[in-house]
């Protein structure tokens, strides 16, 4: 067979003209602007010029600090078709960890858009690397004037330049694109995705077995893509022809309804925080949502109330992922398989984490170091290889988190002979309580079906008794009275008694990660400094 490198730019030449016709339409707060891929491509191929008058040649990093919109799909296809590396900068983290990964990364060109400007100004003069602004949309460019660092226009830069690009023709193992992960502990750590692996992601992404995109769907990209390379979404777009609604810095439920109505998206991908606060707009205002036949939620676990709720209120039908940004970070969906005939069976499968594709080979470790059946039973941490699962981290050790060519993933569950993945926990997350352990996730889902409950947190705290005991923090919903002993004896029905828990407080809202976790670190935190008002139920 032919050795044709499976490259980026192959795909933008792909979408940009096969399907010219499809766009990118990003919600401005009352309407959308549109582009068609063809323009998107031209419009890259003048971005690829610009840069390169700044400098850019070889690998070197271009850093995006952006939302999801037509510009940063621009830089996802230019960057890495010219040769250099795509870096997405996280645009929630703490400014310490944007200076730390900026620098790690050694951005050369930083492309903002121009309503973050006082977020990356806050941080600029600390990127020591940094030579080139280049500003899109409106903003006060004044805060970024510092006197190491040049700053252009988005549009001026690219307008004289040419149409069309002369892309070199890359390595396929050559990197393309840089992500770090957002790291609980310690620095954040970079991911390369290399041209090839970001190709196979992305046909996995296409398939029936993954997103099932073609020509014929309208994708609403809520999901970052300064995270994880928003799940593979635009890449995967312009391999099939899916046009992509953009929801720019809108990303509230109220914003969302209105884009959903206005541009009739078929297919969506959000983390379960995103799509419960629509779910409660939707409820309390209304909207249509009727051109959604499907919608992947990933990023944390889903609950199965809300995989419920919007099929039997709205007919959407919630497909279950996961995946880390050390896997593309596709690394399970849950379709229910052909033999689950009755909706019952169905329903189990679609609360997992779904099916390991062909690609991604998942096995289990028990705490012994030793691999354990998958047989739907024994647990373990997962493990998983495959071509786009990261072999290291970017100039950076972390030998613990590889096993002998496998990714640790610190993800604990199970998985079933049928490929089939459960996960109970983060392995930092589960409660080890008297020698056996609780999944916090479960006792989420299952506060987070209770009617009183909007969001639920579960985790470990000190115990002189048990090591450690779970403690429960709820949001209640308005006007709901506080009746901790009533939730107890809820989960009490579904769960064994020891794993109830004695600790119980109400807060206003579960705190969330720079991408939308629960952030558990910091209730763990607040409830050591005593700042939980705690309630002790014996
Ligand atoms: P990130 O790299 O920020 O995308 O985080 C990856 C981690 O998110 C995984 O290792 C899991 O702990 C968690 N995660 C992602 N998807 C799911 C899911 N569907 N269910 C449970 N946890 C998930």
């Amino acid at each position: 067979m032919q050795e044709v490198p499976l490259s980026i730019a192959r795909l933008l030449r792909f979408g940009s003209t096969v399907h010219g016709t499809s766009t990118v339409s990003t919600w401005t707060g009352e309407g959308v602007r549109r582009a068609t891929y063809a323009e998107v491509g031209s419009r890259a191929a003048q971005l690829a010029h610009a840069l390169r008058e700044l400098g850019v040649t070889s690998d070197q990093r271009v850093a995006t600090f952006m939302f999801n919109n037509q510009e940063h799909l621009e830089a996802y296809l230019a960057v890495p078709s010219m040769g250099a590396v795509l870096h997405t900068l996280n645009i929630r983290l703490f400014p310490e960890q944007l200076v730390y990964i900026a620098n790690h990364a050694q951005d050369h060109v930083v492309i903002v858009d121009g309503a973050l400007i006082p977020l990356l100004a806050k941080v600029l003069p600390e990127m020591t690397t940094v030579r080139h602004v280049v500003v899109s949309g409106a903003g006060d460019r004044t805060p970024l004037a510092i006197p190491t660092v040049q700053v252009h226009e988005y549009d001026e830069l690219i307008a004289a330049q040419p149409t069309t690009f002369d892309w070199p023709e890359v390595d396929e193992h050559d990197g393309a694109a840089l992500c770090y992960t957002s790291g609980t502990t310690g620095n954040p750590k970079g991911v390369v995705y290399s041209h090839r692996s970001i190709w196979l992601h992305s046909t996995q992404v296409c398939m029936t077995e993954g997103f099932g995109l073609t020509d014929n769907e309208t994708v609403l990209a809520v999901v970052p893509q300064f995270h994880a390379m928003s799940w593979g979404l635009a890449y995967a777009a312009f391999m099939s022809g899916a046009s992509l609604v953009m929801p720019d810095r809108f990303l509230q439920a109220a914003p969302l309804a209105a884009m959903i109505a206005a541009e009739r998206p078929t297919f969506a991908g959000a983390v379960p925080t995103i799509w419960s606060d629509l779910l409660r707009h939707l409820d309390a205002d209304g909207g249509d949502v009727s051109s959604l036949r499907e919608v992947v939620i990933g990023g944390s676990a889903c609950p199965p109330s809300l995989m419920e709720a919007f099929w039997d209120r709205y007919g959407i039908r919630v497909v279950h992922a996961w995946g880390m940004t050390e896997c593309s970070p596709l690394g399970s969906i849950s379709r229910p398989p052909v033999t689950a005939v009755d909706e019952d069976a169905k329903r189990a499968y679609r609360i997992t984490q779904g099916r390991l594709p062909a690609a991604v080979e998942g096995r289990l470790v028990g705490p012994d170091g030793e691999v354990v059946p998958s047989d739907g039973g024994s647990v373990g941490e997962l493990e998983i290889r495959g071509p786009w699962v990261t072999a290291s981290y970017y100039l950076d050790d972390d030998p613990d988190k590889f096993d002998e060519g496998w990714f640790r993933t610190g993800d604990v569950g199970v998985l079933t002979g049928d490929g089939f993945l459960t996960l109970t926990d983060r392995a930092k997350d589960v409660i080890k309580s008297g020698g056996e352990w609780i999944s916090s996730v479960e006792l989420e889902n299952l506060l987070m079906a209770h009617p009183d409950v909007i969001e639920a947190s579960v985790v470990g705290v000190p115990d002189d008794k048990w090591g450690e005991r779970p403690l429960a923090s709820v949001v209640l919903v308005e006007g709901a009275a506080v009746d901790f002993e009533g939730l107890r004896s809820y989960l009490g029905e579904r769960v064994a008694r020891w794993q109830l828990p004695e600790r119980w407080a109400v807060i206003d809202e579960v705190p969330k990660t720079s991408v939308g976790k629960f952030d558990k670190k910091v209730l763990r935190r607040r409830y050591a400094d005593g700042e939980l008002d705690v309630t002790t139920l014996v």
